[in-house]
């Protein structure tokens, strides 16, 4: 896999499920990979890319910036409040906004700021203990708090669990976004990006298709 095939494929997937060419955006996922297969991704031109830790991203961001200019980052993995100021000055998206304690500090931090990155608020469709996310059952009171804090939610995120079929759980992310409305909803991974784009995702979160298989340690 590479580049232009998985913009090919996101191309088919939206021509297949009546959607405007380019509606959708491509994340290119770059945690852990090494800097030249980055580079490579950033010499043909991509510019949007995801992280999954405010650490990471805070070493290797700054100096691909200086060199290619402006990117857009997402922060897709778990934000503790303690590296919340830096990750909002790094990250362009926000994707993990999971807990009304988080949501208090970014708030304190956008007016301290004067500034906030957009963000989604990542919701745990499959209920799984382990993994971060707001219930379904608690999303809209959620998402109404945050907006009373004059937070910029622009939409909702999810990671299906791995046993389950991805669409039922992209389709009812599209739901809870759709009764709050909200536009974006960042949705898929390298196995099942095009299902996502059928049930409506607007961004997809695309790492090992693209770079290769991330190296183990
Ligand atoms: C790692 C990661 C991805 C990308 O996964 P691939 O299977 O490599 O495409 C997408 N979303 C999140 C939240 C991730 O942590």
């Amino acid at each position: 896999m590479s580049l232009s095939d998985i913009r090919q494929r996101i191309a088919a997937a939206e021509r297949k499920a009546d959607r405007p060419e380019g509606s959708v955006e491509l994340v290119a996922v770059s945690k852990k990979q090494p800097d030249e297969r980055v580079l490579s991704v950033l010499e043909q031109g991509h510019r949007v890319f995801g992280e999954n830790r405010v650490q990471e991203a805070q070493g290797k961001w700054p100096a691909f910036r200086e060199q290619f200019g402006d990117c857009m980052l997402h922060l897709i993995g778990p934000l503790q409040s303690n590296k919340a100021r830096v990750a909002m000055e790094l990250f362009d998206v926000i994707e993990v906004l999971d807990r009304p304690k988080l949501s208090k500090t970014l708030a304190r931090l956008a007016q301290e700021l004067g500034s906030c990155p957009d963000l989604l608020v990542q919701v745990n469709t499959g209920e799984e203990p382990q993994k971060a996310g707001i219930l379904p059952a608690d999303a809209d009171a959620f998402i109404a708090d945050c907006l009373a804090l004059d937070l910029p939610i622009r939409g909702l995120m999810c990671i299906p669990p791995v046993e389950e079929t991805p669409a039922l759980h992209f389709a009812l992310l599209a739901k809870i976004a759709e009764r709050n409305g909200l536009d974006i909803l960042s949705m898929g991974m390298s196995g099942d990006f095009e299902t996502a784009i059928a049930t409506g995702a607007t961004h997809v979160r695309v790492g090992s298709a693209i770079f290769g298989e991330r190296p183990t340690e």
